[in-house]
């Protein structure tokens, strides 16, 4: 039997919170944390992306708040300001209309209005490790009454280069005072993080072996590198997705990325690391309000990120590892909903899909484009016979039209046998040898991206890491 808010004995002003926002039961991982959280005992909580784990750390967080002190009581660390600004908007809706104040104390933003704002007292504070130690250096912020502090996405924020900020911002709560771990992926070296600053941890992990939502479809379509942007192009006029989160790997020409795939006529727009807080904020905003179709984002950058209506995530480079891949995959198939992720790779990069098959025990299903469907390549193939031999009965002059160049009809009904992307089957891929990566030369390389049009992938950096 399923467990209650009231079981959990949340407070009458929060159950009245939570009917509000639509929140009816807790979901597993909020049923199993809650209580621990309430105990004051320090904890690592995991469970998939998009199960909760937010209400899961917030409402015992926020229930240890004792409005008449005028003193910060909760912290909240995360690696980005995005993550950072989600958070707050649930602790405000939350919090609406009681005494409990909030404040975000994340990057980017003026400083200078930010130590005005702490003259108020924030009773929780919701920050990014650089800019909480700044503020601790400048003696405007002080951890000393800190109850509970929460790292959310504890890999992510250790990982960062943010190692010794994070570590301060600990150093600067009282030793007794409760600290809590969340993410979706706890490696082993987060983990030893973890055993120096937790006390006797409870290890929260609900259904560790399903590592991804069981309610995603995973697939992957093979294409040359110099045709990437065309196959994304193709496969947004195919799906139609209402939303959907375009991913590359860390690069320094986003700008030139997000440029070339508007060019092709996809409503898309990128999150930028260098963007100021406000630009940032809106291209979100209007992301969320449905106001374009595609996001462009790195890994870094769309971590936690909870956004309603993100049907697909396409991968426009392989994730650099498993664990990125399932953080990329989990902003769909959220809270039981479908989602569907599709990689774009070249032949040489399928094996690191096979590794993520076999790391995350899912399947990812080869597909094609066919005739305004996706298909599996072998189903493709055939069509591909048969249609060439159609064709080849047809008179010259009625040859059909070529896909590709801008301005034909959609590009996935154009029978071109190059079209199809014909995978071969996965098992029988060549395994690209470090050697064979750099079969290419560099300056070829080169030439292909400036007269093809591809952008900088830096794929090979990410292969050679493999
Ligand atoms: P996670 O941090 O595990 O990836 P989130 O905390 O971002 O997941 O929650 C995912 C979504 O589910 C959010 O939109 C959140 O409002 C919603 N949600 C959280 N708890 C519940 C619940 N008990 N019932 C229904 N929806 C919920
Ligand atoms: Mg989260």
């Amino acid at each position: 039997m399923s467990t209650s808010f009231e079981q959990l004995q949340i407070t009458q002003t929060y159950l009245d919170k939570l009917k509000e926002l639509g929140i009816g039961e807790p979901t597993p991982i909020q049923a199993e944390a809650i209580p621990v959280l309430k105990q004051g005992s320090d904890a690592i909580i995991q469970s998939q992306t998009g199960t909760g784990k937010t209400l899961a750390y917030l409402l015992p967080a926020l229930e240890q708040i004792d409005p008449t002190q005028k003193q910060l009581q909760v912290l909240v660390v995360v690696p980005t300001r995005e993550l950072g600004m989600q958070i707050m908007q649930e602790i405000e809706k939350l919090t609406a209309g009681s005494p409990i104040r909030s404040q975000s104390l994340i990057g980017g933003a003026a400083v200078v209005r930010q130590v005005e704002k702490l003259r108020l007292h924030p009773h929780i504070v919701v920050g990014t490790p650089g800019r909480l130690l700044e503020l601790m250096k400048i003696k405007k912020l002080t951890l000393h009454h800190v109850k509970i502090g929460v790292v959310d996405e504890v890999d992510q924020v250790f990982e960062l280069g943010s190692m010794q900020d994070v570590e301060s911002v600990l150093k600067g709560m009282l030793k007794s005072s409760q600290k809590v771990f969340v993410s979706a992926t706890i490696p082993q070296s987060t983990e030893q993080a973890a055993g120096r600053w937790l006390k006797e941890p409870v290890v929260i992990k609900i259904n560790p072996s399903q590592r991804t939502a069981e309610t995603l479809e995973h697939m992957y379509v093979v294409c040359q590198e110099r045709e990437k942007i065309d196959t994304l192009r193709r496969l947004v006029r195919l799906i139609k997705p209402k939303s959907a989160i375009v991913f590359i790997n860390v690069t320094d020409d986003i700008a030139q990325v997000v440029a070339k795939l508007q060019y092709v006529g996809l409503s898309i727009e990128a999150l930028y690391g260098e963007a100021s807080k406000q630009d940032r904020a809106k291209v979100m905003g209007n992301f969320r309000e449905g106001k374009f179709q595609l996001l462009l984002a790195t890994d870094v950058a769309a971590r936690g990120l909870d956004i309603e209506g993100v049907t697909h995530v396409f991968h426009l480079d392989p994730a650099t590892n498993a664990e990125y891949y399932l953080h990329r995959v989990g902003r769909t198939g959220r809270m039981g909903r479908e989602g569907t992720t599709i990689s774009i790779v070249t032949p040489k990069e399928q094996f690191i899909l096979d590794k993520f098959e076999k790391q995350l025990g899912i399947t990812i299903a080869p597909k094609a484009m066919y005739e305004g469907r996706l298909v599996d390549p072998a189903q493709d193939r055939s069509a591909a016979a048969m249609r060439s031999r159609r064709e080849a009965a047809r008179p010259r002059d009625a040859a059909p039209v070529r896909s590709g160049s801008a301005g034909l009809r959609d590009a996935a009904a154009a029978p071109d046998a190059r079209e199809f992307n014909a995978a071969p089957a996965k098992p029988t891929a060549p395994k690209p040898t470090a050697a064979g990566g750099k079969a290419v030369s560099k300056a070829q390389r080169e030439r292909d991206r400036k007269s093809k049009g591809a952008p900088r992938w830096l794929k090979e950096k990410q292969q050679n890491k493999e």
